[in-house]
């Protein structure tokens, strides 16, 4: 197998430098850039398989690169995970909005930073579309909806047809954040009429029937929410 490629864009030298040591430390192909127009061509060069993006960057931010790499069909199958600052909350949701994969946020440890790589790399790049009709298994939880069914360790519990959809897009992309807006859009779909478009009652809906300690419906403050992944 392959080693798989991963470009850093990162504009301060050290935490580059713990970066790419550790990565490389897990065998994985390592490319750096310190700023946004070399990482750009060295993400277009290299086409990586997952791109670690600092988000506050001199010149070109991390927005309009990630912006780029997700709209030009070459770099396709590039995945992005942001490296955020505690309060960029707004960016975060800029980030996901234009592709993003995932975000991990300063600090962090080697060892979370690894572990979130590998997170991301073993899920692929999300599929944009319709809930699947495929069954869904995460940790308790099991969903199937061909019978419309949802279980929690065995349990049968029963949603509304909004809680239902937007369950099962979330335990369909286990780990991954996504905001309101995103929810909105890719759980609920244009051709539904939701009555209430109000994501955090859905949610406080599902973790109420759910009721697990802690919710398997993570908030992520000020972005939005994600199933945990046990895995
Ligand atoms: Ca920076």
């Amino acid at each position: 197998m392959s080693k798989k490629k991963i470009v850093i864009i990162e504009d301060e030298p050290d935490i580059l430098e713990v970066l790419s040591y550790n990565l490389k430390r897990e065998g994985f192909d390592v490319f750096t850039a310190v700023n946004g127009t070399l990482g750009l061509s060295l993400v277009n060069k290299e086409n990586p398989d997952l791109l670690l993006l600092d988000l506050m960057l001199p010149g070109m931010d991390g927005i309009e690169i990630c912006s780029n790499v997700k709209s030009n069909p070459a770099n396709q199958n590039t995945l992005i995970i942001m490296v955020t600052a505690k309060g960029e909350e707004s960016d975060i949701v800029l980030g996901l909005g234009v592709g993003a994969d995932d975000y991990i946020t300063k600090p962090f440890s080697p060892k979370e930073l690894v572990a979130r790589v590998k997170a991301v790399l073993r899920r692929g790049t999300l599929v944009e579309s319709v809930p699947r009709q495929d069954q869904v298994q995460v940790g308790k939880l099991a969903i199937d909806p061909t019978k419309y069914e949802v279980t929690v360790a065995g349990n049968e519990i029963r949603l509304t047809a909004t809680e239902f959809r937007l369950l099962h897009y979330l335990a369909s992309n286990p780990g991954r954040v996504f905001s309101r807006e995103q929810l909105l859009s890719r759980a609920m779909g244009d051709d539904v009429v939701v009555v209430d478009r109000n994501i955090d009652v859905h949610i406080r809906g599902i973790r109420k029937k759910m009721n697990t300690e802690p919710p398997m419906i993570e908030t992520i403050r000020g972005v939005g929410y994600r199933l945990r992944d046990p895995a």
